[in-house]
């Protein structure tokens, strides 16, 4: 294959350059998603390395190209690095990247101008660049967020394999004749395949950045989607998601779900008396209250305006009408305080099982509503369960209109 280095130092260049412009724009809609904007950067820092060799190519007489060439690539590559913890919310230990740039430019230094050695340059910046690779390898492929992992072990592998291609480099250098290293440039044989393969290798990492980005904004847009703005609970749609789901398994293992249906009382007063925006901050402490007190495979949804639904897998109506009691008194013991005004509320609950009304979501929610217009009728901050009204009256009747 007759491939042209210059022609490639070129190739390179432009397209880290575009990558840069890429993840720079891509930086713009991150939000709060950190080190796009890092990464970028390195990128630049690439592309600006790769086209001041390229310039200088095809004879390398300037020593200084060689010291700042090799400072771009270390700052690129600890950029790099930096952009990986902060994309991971991981505290940046900047001396990593400050350390490898900062031995980059004195090696550089030292075996160009003060002890001239062209063999010993390149096998020392060589090294470096390997560490840090390694370094951007292990920071990817350790605590791995389950959703991302095909992004982060893309990214991963191109940082570990760029790693061990350097490695391969140090060992043809070291095996290189003595006569190999005319003037600043290393002339261990220049094999086209490897060197492409290696540039590939480098265009791998900002794509792998790319789809790291974009796997993280579905996580962040499912988020959303899945969620209520105002308390952080399941929506009503993702509610009913988990609930086809959890019926499916309960009826395959004969397991029983529970179901509580929570509503604050009074709620329009508190709205009237104290505003909206106190009725939104109740409704958040209610939530983070509920939150704190299930399980982890406990589901736990705002269903529409002030009421709350918790689906409670292997739990029967017993057991979920002793946790409602539970959370009911953890309610009415919060004291809030709003404005320096002092608010006290509380909630009624509902309780069901699907032993005696069956897995169907509809059914199970219609069964502890009744349960909860019961604790209402019977003076609110109460828990009822279905099968105690239905063992007191036989069925309710609403009132039809006239
Ligand atoms: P009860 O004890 O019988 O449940 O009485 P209540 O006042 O809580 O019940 P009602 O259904 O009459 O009032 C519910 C109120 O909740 C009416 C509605 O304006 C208010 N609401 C619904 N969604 C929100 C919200 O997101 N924020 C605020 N602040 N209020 C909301
Ligand atoms: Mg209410
Ligand atoms: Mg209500």
């Amino acid at each position: 294959m007759s491939l042209d280095l210059r022609t490639m130092m070129l190739m390179i260049s432009v397209l880290t350059l575009l990558l840069s412009g890429l993840l720079g724009m891509a930086s713009f809609q991150a939000g709060n998603i950190r080190g796009v904007r890092l990464w970028a950067m390195a990128s630049m820092c690439h592309s600006l390395a790769s086209y001041i060799i390229f310039a200088q190519l095809p004879a390398l007489t300037n020593g200084w190209i060689m010291v700042w060439g090799a400072v771009l690539v270390m700052t690129g590559s600890g950029l790099q690095f930096a952009g990986i913890r902060a994309f991971k919310e991981e505290y940046i230990d900047w001396r990593i990247p400050l350390s490898v740039v900062g031995l980059a430019f004195v090696l550089s230094v030292w075996f160009t101008f003060l002890h001239y050695d062209a063999a010993a340059r390149s096998i020392a910046n060589t090294l470096v660049f390997a560490l840090i690779n390694l370094i951007c390898a292990r920071a990817l492929l350790i605590n791995i967020e389950p959703p991302l992992r095909t992004a982060y072990w893309f990214t991963g592998a191109s940082f570990a394999l760029l790693g061990v291609a350097s490695l391969i480099r140090l060992a043809t250098i070291f095996h290189a004749p003595p006569d190999a290293f005319v003037g600043l440039y290393p002339q261990v044989p220049f094999i086209p395949i490897r060197f492409l393969f290696g540039s590939l290798l480098l265009m791998c990492v900002p794509f792998g950045f790319v789809l790291m980005l974009n796997y993280r904004l579905i996580l962040e847009m499912q988020k959303i989607a899945l969620r209520d703005g105002l308390t952080g609970a399941l929506n009503r749609r993702s509610l009913e998601q988990e609930a086809i789901r959890l019926q499916a398994r309960c009826q395959r293992y004969g397991d029983t779900l529970a179901i509580m249906m929570i509503d604050v009382d009074h709620f329009k007063a508190i709205n009237d008396q104290c505003g909206h925006q106190v009725g939104d901050k109740v409704l958040r402490r209610l939530a983070e209250v509920a939150q704190n007190s299930i399980r982890r495979d406990d589901y736990f949804a705002r269903y529409g305006g002030e009421e709350f639904c918790i689906l409670l897998p292997s739990t029967t109506e017993e057991k979920a009408r002793v946790l409602a009691d539970r959370l009911r008194q953890a309610y009415a013991s919060l004291t809030m305080e709003f404005g320096g005004a002092v608010l006290h509320s509380t909630i009624s609950i509902g309780v069901a099982d699907s032993k005696r009304v069956g897995l169907e979501f509809n059914e199970l929610v219609s069964a502890a509503d009744k349960a909860l217009y019961h604790a209402k009728q019977e003076g609110r901050n109460r828990v009822v369960t279905h099968s105690a009204i239905m063992s007191s009256v036989p069925e309710l009747v609403m009132p039809l209109p006239e």
